[in-house]
């Protein structure tokens, strides 16, 4: 009996850390949520997440009305997270007043937007998103100010501001 209980464990303890190395990976990432793949939810899921106003910015790349948003106003330091996955795009130090009533940036955190001409206006105009959920934020120019010269024109409800 005693033999049999060892013989057992002998076999069941390998097949257990076999188990553990090949589940582990797949536990940490469904619950981080940090790719791109996991972001790819439905429009139903977006729905369920976002007010109906970011809905219509983020994923049907809409654009708010000037002068609509309190971020344009926002002078605190902090960082401005994308409204629909949290991912930190643009810090505020970076932020400047434009005049033209959207919360805008000379500069964004690396990486954390990419960039598609659109025809909306007939006239080409390079939208950006985020670059893990793909919501739409925004239409960058090269109107800006030095160094970059560039003027990231962003839709305040694209974005969550977190003071420092
Ligand atoms: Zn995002």
């Amino acid at each position: 009996m005693n033999q049999f209980l060892t013989r057992r464990s002998f076999i069941l303890i390998p097949i257990m850390s076999i188990l553990k190395i090949i589940f582990k990976p797949i536990k940490v990432l469904a619950s981080s949520l940090n790719s791109r793949e996991e972001w790819n939810l439905s429009k139903e899921q977006w729905k369920s997440r976002l007010s109906p106003e970011s809905y219509y910015i983020l994923r049907e790349e809409g654009t708010e009305r000037a002068f609509s948003s309190q971020l344009n106003n926002e002078k605190r330091e902090g960082v401005f997270h994308c409204a629909g996955c949290d991912l930190p795009l643009f810090l505020s130090d970076k932020k400047y007043d434009s005049g033209t009533g959207w919360p805008s940036f000379w500069d964004s955190i690396q990486g954390s937007v990419l960039t598609k001409v659109d025809f909306k206006l007939i006239v080409p105009r390079t939208e950006y998103h985020c670059s893990r959920c793909g919501g739409h934020q925004g239409h960058v120019f090269n109107d800006g100010p030095a160094p970059t010269g560039k003027r990231y024109c962003n839709n305040g409800l694209a974005l969550r501001f977190v003071p420092d």
